[in-house]
């Protein structure tokens, strides 16, 4: 097993206060989540919903799951339960889907709005306009269970580190203007998730407040 707990801490020593750290722990068995958790890591990512379940049954409770892949709206009834967030919205559809299912549970879960900005064509996400109209359409304010909590973005994946750092950048002033235009009375919209393994330190440079970090704390992931 990779060294999860030394490379785990010196992912945190390169994060700045206020940067969270998401640990995506998809494809990587219990004992590596545990490992970290050990550590005290307490954020994991996973991007199935099925992998999910199975760990979500066995491991500690106190664990916050985000779901950071595409999520099918057929699906969304199996995580509503427990998920913390949902960082990968990219349809009012799936977003009436998770309202309509933490309603059975009494539950406001939180969200994130997928960006597309990254060149690469099968990404999926909002385009920028895309983002705009969905908030000037107005119809999330009506879903009282979820919580759209800021934005997510996914870089492209290049080696050319001024493409990652404007692409990240672009997200950042989006943010700063839907926070403006339709977040001002609202402090919990505050989420910057971006940087994973290779970016993360570009990220951090573009006020993200959330990294996902997987390869660098547990090693490859085996398929
Ligand atoms: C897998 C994944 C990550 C983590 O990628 P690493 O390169 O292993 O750090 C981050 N974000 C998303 C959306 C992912 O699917």
């Amino acid at each position: 097993m990779y060294d999860v707990a030394k490379n785990l801490h010196e992912v945190l020593r390169n994060l700045p206060d206020g940067v969270k750290l998401v640990a995506i722990s998809k494809f990587h068995p219990n004992e590596y989540l545990e490992a970290a958790y050990r550590e005290g890591q307490r954020i994991f990512g996973e991007s199935q919903v099925q992998e999910l379940s199975g760990k979500v049954e066995t491991l500690p409770k106190d664990i916050e799951w985000h779901f950071i892949g595409h999520l099918q709206t057929n699906k969304v009834k199996y995580i509503a339960p427990y998920i913390s967030m949902i960082e990968a919205v990219d349809s009012l559809k799936l977003l009436k889907e998770i309202n309509k299912q933490a309603a059975k549970y009494n539950r406001v879960i939180n969200v994130l709005l997928e960006l597309h900005i990254a060149k690469e064509e099968t990404k999926y996400g909002f385009s920028p306009d895309a983002c705009r109209e969905f908030l000037e359409n107005g119809e999330w304010r009506e879903l009282k269970n979820v919580h759209i909590s800021g934005l997510m973005m996914m870089a492209s994946n290049v080696d050319d580190r001024s493409q990652i750092k404007q692409e990240m950048t672009l997200a950042a002033n989006l943010f700063d203007e839907l926070k403006a235009k339709y977040f001002a009375n609202d402090p919990e919209f505050k989420e910057r998730s971006w940087g994973m393994s290779h970016d993360y330190d570009i990220a951090v440079e573009c006020r993200s407040t959330m990294v996902r970090v997987g390869t660098t704390i547990f090693g490859p992931r085996v398929y």
